[in-house]
């Protein structure tokens, strides 16, 4: 079973270099995507102007993604119920689940829970958390949420556990490298996004894995006051 905390220097590091590039890249793609969708117009039963599309489309989402990598996340933080958060995000992803023949079960004994996030980017995080746990449960399965709370070292922890294809020690290592990903048409952005926003919460990413078993993915935030645990009746 392999453990590591994942660093997100390496992120900063790669995606402050990459961002300028991907910057000047993005004005001569928009153009040419432009040009070709024009051919397309008038070239209808040409099948490469098709794929060269995509392809151009694919490289600008990736070019996009890279940008908002070189720049330092901004936060907008609200006071966040946090199990409502994550019961949302749920319920956004479930038809999805259904599709794909998988179960989603949120655990948490905690009823409310108050704290400071940027609630749309960990949104995000929970989303592209739970699409990952999908893609490894191709023929379906069970995705567990778990909300936890220690007072003691004042942090939460959510945990996402999967029983997909699970990871090797070196797809492990590699993970919050822009464009890793084991995927055929993956773009390797999502976790490294992930990281940029659980790191400019002061937070980390754990990840247990053990190939062919299963994923878990813990995602530990701190609060700096203890939360503030609000009520329905007062
Ligand atoms: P993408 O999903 O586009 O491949 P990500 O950054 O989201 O990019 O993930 C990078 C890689 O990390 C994936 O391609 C996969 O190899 C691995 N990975 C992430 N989450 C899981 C998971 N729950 N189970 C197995 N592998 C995972
Ligand atoms: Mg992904």
């Amino acid at each position: 079973l392999q453990k590591q905390v994942i660093q997100s220097e390496k992120l900063s590091a790669i995606g402050k270099l990459g961002a300028g590039l991907a910057h000047e890249i993005r004005n001569p793609l928009t153009s040419i995507i432009g040009l070709t969708q024009l051919l397309k117009e008038n070239n209808e039963q040409n099948k490469y102007l098709e794929i060269i599309t995509d392809e151009l489309e694919r490289m600008k989402s990736l070019v996009n993604q890279f940008v908002l990598l070189g720049k330092p996340t901004k936060l907008h933080k609200t006071n966040s119920n946090i199990p409502r958060l994550i019961s949302d995000t749920v319920e956004l992803m479930n038809s999805n689940a259904q599709l794909n023949d998988i179960e989603i079960d949120f655990i948490s004994d905690i009823p409310d829970l108050y704290i400071f996030v940027d609630e749309s980017q960990i949104k995000q995080v929970l989303i592209n958390f739970i699409k990952n746990a999908f893609e490894a449960m191709p023929d379906g399965g069970r995705l567990i949420i778990n909300l936890e709370v220690n007072h003691e070292k004042k942090e939460l922890a959510i945990s996402i556990s999967d029983e997909g294809k699970g990871m090797t020690e070196k797809e492990i290592e590699s993970l919050g490298t822009p464009f890793f990903t084991t995927k055929e048409s993956g773009l390797g952005m999502g976790l490294p996004i992930c990281f940029d926003i659980i790191k400019a919460h002061n937070g980390t990413i754990d990840v247990e894995s053990e190939k062919g078993v299963g994923t878990t993915i813990y995602l530990i935030l701190p609060f700096h006051n203890i939360p503030e645990r609000k009520r329905k009746n007062g």
